[in-house]
């Protein structure tokens, strides 16, 4: 009698979203909308995962700045977009975008 087994598992991503972020931010910059699209999450669930990434792995954060007055909101730490500039009030704001460092390489200094 001949059995068939059919027990191959198909190649499922058993990946936790932290870990899909910190794989798909090696090597790149993307802000969370990029990170969103290609996770299948919503803006609003990467933020949380990202802001926590930031805090305690190895995820950088390139701070959101003003398109019109090119201010820079260094000092934040959220991860979404904020709404408007302080120093000229307007609304055309670059998103903050994020890439994985190595080890002992935590530092946006690279980037600029
Ligand atoms: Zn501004």
């Amino acid at each position: 009698m001949m059995v068939e087994r059919i027990d191959r598992k198909l190649e499922v991503r058993d990946e936790t979203i932290p870990q899909a972020i910190k794989r798909i931010l090696t090597g790149r910059v993307l802000t969370a909308r990029e990170l969103s699209q290609e996770i299948g999450k919503s803006e609003k669930v990467i933020y949380g995962h990202l802001e926590k990434l930031v805090k305690y792995k190895n995820v950088i954060m390139i701070p959101p700045e003003c398109s019109s007055c090119g201010f820079v909101f260094s000092s934040r730490d959220r991860a979404a977009k904020p709404g408007k500039c302080p120093r000229c009030r307007k609304t055309r704001i670059e998103p903050p975008r994020f890439t994985r460092v190595p080890d002992d390489h935590r530092s946006a200094e690279i980037f600029r």
